[in-house]
């Protein structure tokens, strides 16, 4: 178990920034989603963090000890990728007991520990098997034994979920914060599926071209994005446009609402955002909140909870419901209302 500290690296290919300026600590025992669209560096800063990588500038340290030049089979890291990459020819408890064969344990460590670690991911009888006689699931339960079994400093995941079916994938999101936390590794997991990073980690990082955007506790960075595409990336975002004016913010319909401004807006234009669940949908509108009036599109169902698509002065609006009760048929108008504090005011987007 490790702390792992990235300050201000950078990796440059070609015209390509894959690392701008990043400056991340890792907390010992902490397991951290690294977020961002494709092509925004996560695999480069994984890559970096494990010795494959060399950054152009900046530093990595493991333990408070610089690693730049320590070989990746020393830096006792654990790493999982997307194909599992187990070896066909092996048994999983061979699979497993590679890297401590490497590190010329015995036969009888390597046998007690491979056993330990089958039970930790719940494969303690599938120790014969080869890899193609395993589920999906289960092949990647090997994986990860494979990396924790040299009880390395430091986890790292790359996409480990992603060529799983949905419902295996929220299971296996179960056990991995399980063994994670059972085992208290540091663990650094990348990922381009928002609920998932949501879901597991302690904190999550968001990366675009190649920059950390924002970091914090998942619910701190969902209600308080910074800007508009920390807001946009981490789930739906309604985004509307003000004014400062006499008593509140004037909309572009005129309508004046109130936000929970800070008090030091830079400009007198203001951009906020609100979450599709903090809308609500009546045909009243409601007392101290604020209130617009917009049309029907569509209301889609999904089970337990509706979408409805509206539109406002042209702009397309989402709000999400618990049940699925249609308000109003498409193309007629209903009140949107919601809470001023539910805003989210947003610095401008840096694009
Ligand atoms: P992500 O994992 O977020 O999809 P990557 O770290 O793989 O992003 O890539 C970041 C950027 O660096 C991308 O624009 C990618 O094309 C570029 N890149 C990554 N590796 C290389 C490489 N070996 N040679 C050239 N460009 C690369």
């Amino acid at each position: 178990m490790a702390e792992v500290k990235v300050t201000h690296l950078n990796k440059r290919y070609a015209n390509t920034m894959a690392l701008d300026d990043v400056t991340i600590g890792f907390a010992e025992g902490e397991f951290y989603g690294l977020l961002g669209p494709s092509g925004s560096g996560k695999t480069t800063l994984l890559r970096t963090i494990a010795g494959f990588v060399f950054a152009d500038s900046g530093s990595v340290t493991i333990a408070g000890k610089p690693v730049e030049r320590v070989p990746v089979e020393k830096r006792e890291i654990g790493m999982v990728f997307q194909n599992y990459a187990l070896f066909p020819n092996m048994s999983v408890a061979d699979n497993i007991g590679f890297g401590l064969r490497v590190r010329k344990l015995t036969s009888s460590q390597i046998k007690r520990k491979v056993g330990e670690v089958l039970d930790l991911v719940q494969l303690g009888d599938l120790g014969t098997r080869r890899p193609h006689q395993l589920s999906g699931g289960q092949r990647q339960r090997v994986a990860l034994a494979r990396a924790i079994v040299t009880e390395p400093r430091v986890l790292l995941l790359d996409e480990p979920l992603s060529a799983l079916d949905k419902a295996l994938r929220m299971d296996m999101q179960v056990e991995l914060k399980r063994i994670q936390r059972e085992i208290g590794i540091t663990t650094i997991f990348v990922t381009h599926d928002q609920e998932e990073a949501l879901t597991l980690s302690d904190r999550i990082g968001i990366l675009k071209d190649g920059a950390l955007v924002q970091q914090g506790a998942p619910r701190e960075v969902y209600d308080a994005p910074v800007n508009e595409f920390a807001a946009r990336f981490l789930g739906d975002a309604n985004l509307f446009d003000g004014k400062i004016a006499e008593g509140g913010i004037k909309l572009e319909d005129g309508t004046v609402i109130q936000l929970p401004r800070t008090g030091n807006e830079t400009s007198d234009k203001i951009r906020f955002a609100i979450r599709p669940e903090n809308l609500v949908l009546s045909t009243q509108p409601r007392e101290s909140w604020n209130n617009i009036e917009v049309e029907v599109q569509q209301t889609i169902f999904s089970g337990p909870i509706a979408t409805h698509l509206l539109t406002w002065r042209g702009h397309r609006i989402s709000v999400m419901t618990k049940g699925g009760e249609r308000l109003a048929a498409p193309g007629q108008s209903v009140v949107l209302s919601w809470r001023p504090e539910s805003a989210i005011i947003l610095a401008p987007a840096e694009t």
